[in-house]
């Protein structure tokens, strides 16, 4: 690999480092970038993790989440200029630019070396070194190769380890998505050896709902489930109003969308959600029905063949109704064991 031999060289000595990930962060971003920051820091490095925007309070027990810089436009100044000032950037869990919101134009033109780690598709090719594997089941797991790679287990500390499993444990679906493969296993294994706490970290992930989210995922699961049975589809709408009505934050809808797969016989589920400024959508399949594609082609989004995501400038409405259209026809055009990932 020579890459990592140029890498290796490149943090010989001490370095100022940005690590970033993308927008609206998830265990396995905030996971893989907070172990990265603990390994860097440990070799020396002068580290700083920023985030494009904040992040559900069920990541914050993350060790290093109270060094994060969560990124507000008030703070774009300081922001940039730390970017400007970094001789490494880590681009961890994106592969496009446009996935960092407000910091894709400091960290296009900062003219620090750029090191991309990441399981998505199509990597834009902005950085100058890629650890890219889209076969890797988060960027944790690539996140372990590559400290393993540099240095050995010997440095994975326990916050490393936590932080890591983490990544691992959310991205394969709780070791249930097909991405969780033998080595997989064998790498969560090594980071229980290493210090992670599998039931604190599963409890501190999933374990933490507020009243108000459960009661809210009752209701979605009551009045706002949609099943198309016949087009093997199912799919939640959930407006500003829902929002409003159970004081939910934004992580509080995450893995609804789940519920909408476990339907026997469905085959794509997705939740579209009115935020602020945008609708964003998630979609989830089984199978060879590839999501990407369907978010690529319709909603400017992508990720994995079984989980993506977009967004839409139409109203609520709008976009169900466009949505609606599209499911009519999406098993001649996605149903495709061609499209892979
Ligand atoms: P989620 O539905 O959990 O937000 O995202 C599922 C997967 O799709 C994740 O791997 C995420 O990185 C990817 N994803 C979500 N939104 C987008 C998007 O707008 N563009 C791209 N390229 N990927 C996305
Ligand atoms: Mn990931």
């Amino acid at each position: 690999m020579k890459e990592l031999a140029s890498l290796k060289s490149l943090l010989q000595v001490p370095k100022n480092i940005v690590i970033t990930t993308h927008a609206n962060p998830d265990a396995d971003a905030l996971g893989s970038s907070l172990a990265l920051y603990h390994y860097l820091k440990g070799r020396g490095h002068n580290v700083l993790v920023i985030t494009p925007t904040e992040y559900p309070d069920f990541l914050h027990w993350m060790p290093g989440n109270e060094d994060v810089l969560a990124f507000q436009e008030e703070m774009a100044e300081t922001s940039n200029q730390i970017i400007d000032e970094a001789e490494v950037i880590f681009c961890l869990d994106f592969s496009s630019l446009n996935r960092i919101k407000s910091l894709e134009a400091p960290v296009r033109d900062a003219k620090a070396k750029k090191v991309l780690v990441d399981h998505h598709l199509d990597p834009e090719g902005f950085a100058d070194f890629q650890f890219w594997d889209t076969t890797a089941a988060a960027t944790a797991e690539l996140i372990y190769d590559l400290i393993v790679a540099l240095e050995g287990k010997k440095v994975i500390n326990a916050d490393i380890a936590n932080c890591l499993y983490a990544g691992i444990m959310t991205d394969t679906g709780s070791f249930k998505h097909p991405s969780t493969t033998a080595k997989v296993h064998y790498t969560v294994a090594s980071l229980i050896e290493l210090g992670a706490n599998v039931n604190q970290v599963s409890r501190n992930i999933y374990d933490t709902n507020s009243t108000n989210r459960l009661r809210f995922t009752g209701y979605a699961l009551l009045e706002k489930l949609v099943v198309k049975s016949k087009l093997e589809v199912a799919y939640f709408v959930i407006s500003r109003e829902d929002f409003k009505r159970f004081n939910l934050k934004p992580g509080d809808t995450e893995g609804l969308v789940n519920y909408a797969l476990s339907i026997k016989g469905i085959v794509m589920a997705t939740i579209i959600i009115e935020r602020e400024d945008e609708i964003r959508l998630s979609f989830r399949s089984v199978d060879d029905f590839a999501v990407n594609q369907f978010a690529n082609d319709h909603f400017g989004g992508g990720g994995h063949k079984n989980a993506s995501g977009g967004a839409s400038s139409l109203s609520l409405e709008d976009t169900v109704k466009k949505f609606e259209k599209l499911i009519i026809t999406y098993k001649e055009d996605y149903h495709s064991p061609a499209i892979l990932q």
